[in-house]
């Protein structure tokens, strides 16, 4: 019977270690300030945008939402992007994916100035990040990696399968995983024989986006369990791992909810805050 890995007591703990940190700012006259762009109404980014405006908040940190309506404009939204580019109270600058279709989400990106870029999704970062330099990491990915540390299980040699290859969640897992000399697969919607790929993964992650996909079968007794998805079904959360059973085979899983959820919005604050210090102490 596989360990949970418990999302909201690991991020619990890094919350402890951000408030020492944010204290540590404040003293030096600086509060950590995150502003958060949403163009449109869709209903889940309205709930990821206000929570992670809450966690702000909860934390003493300076933490806006830029609501913004589904017709505004590439330049119009690069525009405000410029003025928080300028503006010293905020720290990190995030929009909240996904875009309406007529805005290029990589023009979007581009604007962000790289130290502000807490979602990691600037060329500068991603370049960086494919170096193993060091750059802000995307929030989910150091999310993951935190889960996978928390378990003790060494990374170095392991065999680890990414399903998933999205420039915000499967690569950048990836690259993570090979920095720390995992033997990465990466594997997508055109991969064959998936399940013998997936079943040979000492560390497996799931970022698809396809509920309970990942079957009993599909995982390697003892492996270490990712769920990266988020899906609804019938009004309830799942990932993309059938816990139920998977759970029974895996040596260590995430649940949905209560998994990488809880990280991610951790590790947003966690750039946030090191985003602050670093301008801090550039001044
Ligand atoms: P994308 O839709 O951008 O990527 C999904 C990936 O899954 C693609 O690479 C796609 O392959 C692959 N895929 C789709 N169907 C299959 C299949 N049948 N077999 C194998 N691979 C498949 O999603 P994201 O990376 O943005 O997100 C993935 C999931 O993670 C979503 O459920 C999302 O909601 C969730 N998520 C959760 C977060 C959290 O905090 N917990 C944060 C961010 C995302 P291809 O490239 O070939 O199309």
């Amino acid at each position: 019977m596989a360990q949970i890995i418990d999302g909201k007591s690991i991020a619990a703990t890094e919350r402890e270690l951000l408030v020492a940190r944010i204290e540590k700012l404040k003293a030096a006259g600086v509060i950590p300030g995150l502003c958060v762009i949403l163009v449109g109404e869709d209903p889940a980014s309205l709930t990821y945008v206000s929570s992670k405006e809450k966690m702000a908040h909860a934390l003493n940190m300076k933490g806006v939402i830029h609501r913004l309506p589904a017709e505004t404009s590439q330049q119009e939204l690069i525009k405000q992007i410029e003025l928080l580019n300028a503006d010293d109270s905020i720290h990190g600058i995030l929009v909240q994916l996904p875009l309406p279709p007529h805005i290029d989400a990589d023009a979007v990106a581009e604007a962000i100035m790289p130290e502000k870029d807490i979602d990691g999704l600037h060329p500068l970062n991603a370049g960086r990040l494919l170096a193993g330099r060091p750059c802000m990491i995307p929030c989910t990915p150091n999310g993951c990696m935190e889960l996978i540390r928390s378990t003790g299980v060494s990374i170095s040699g392991k065999t680890a399968v990414i399903i998933g290859r999205s420039n915000i969640v499967g690569k950048p897992i990836a690259l993570l995983l090979m920095h720390e000399h995992a033997t990465v697969t990466i594997c997508h919607s055109r991969t064959k024989e998936l399940a013998k790929i997936a079943s040979q993964a000492d560390i497996l992650v799931c970022a698809i986006g396809r509920p309970g996909m990942i079957k009993k079968e599909m995982i390697k007794p003892g492996a270490v369990v990712i769920d990266v998805g988020i899906n609804r079904v019938n009004g309830k959360l799942c990932g993309d791992v059938e816990f139920n059973e998977a759970k029974e085979i895996a040596g260590y899983i995430t649940p949905v909810p209560g998994g990488v959820g809880p990280m991610t919005i951790m590790m947003l604050m966690r750039n946030t805050v090191e985003a602050a210090e670093k301008q801090n102490m550039n001044k």
